[in-house]
């Protein structure tokens, strides 16, 4: 959607359920579609997904921040915001349509069976697949490239993924933490999520 008509939709939008007061503007977000800035009365939007969204796209996610706008912070996606969102509009869901466009990362991963996934950020520590397991697993661990092509992952993923072998060797498979990234939130930023300390994750 072209960001011109995305910013008077939002305005209008926030002036009819009430905003005036609060200001709009678009960010960089690549993994959330919009934000509430509850400190500075702002709603913003991703301006590269936007450009990727079609107008419904938009208009849910400028609805659901409306939403937590006037819900105010303390309720997140709790059943306050959700009614908020419904009753001006919007389908009350947490996250954007899985169907609905994304941009990739440049570190690409997959799985032995196949299953793909991408990222933004250079991999810390080894990642098993979410698809294939919920928990770790070693069998099912991950291997990245970075724009297409193999690379050093660092020495710290190294010794993580050499102890994680050598620990799969001796024993059954260990029970460790997951972390699960979460491509559709709205407004939750997935590399923000925590992991238990010396856990691998899952992606
Ligand atoms: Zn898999
Ligand atoms: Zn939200």
């Amino acid at each position: 959607m072209d960001l011109a008509l995305a910013s008077r939709t939002a305005r209008q939008l926030m002036d009819r359920y009430g905003l005036e007061h609060w200001s709009f503007a678009f960010d960089d977000a690549l993994r959330r579609a919009g934000l509430c800035d509850h400190a500075r009365s702002r709603i913003s939007l991703s301006a590269p997904l936007t450009r990727l969204y079609g107008q419904a796209e938009v208009r849910e996610t400028i609805l659901h921040e409306i939403a937590h706008a006037l819900a105010g912070p303390r309720h997140g996606h709790d059943a306050t915001w959700r009614a908020t969102a419904v009753r001006i509009g919007s389908s009350g869901r947490r996250c954007v349509d899985p169907q609905a466009p994304a941009i990739d990362g440049p570190w690409a991963g997959t799985c032995p069976a196949g299953h793909t996934s991408t990222r933004f950020r250079r991999p810390a520590r080894p990642m098993s697949c979410s698809r294939c397991s919920r928990r770790f697993s070693v069998t099912h661990l991950i291997a990245w490239t970075y724009h297409g092509r193999v690379v050093p992952m660092g020495a710290r993923y190294d010794t993580e993924l050499r102890e994680i072998t050598a620990v799969a060797r001796r024993a059954a498979a260990p029970t460790l933490v997951v972390e699960t990234l979460d491509l559709g939130l709205l407004d939750l930023e997935p590399e923000a999520v925590p992991t238990a300390a010396g856990a691998p994750g899952v992606a």
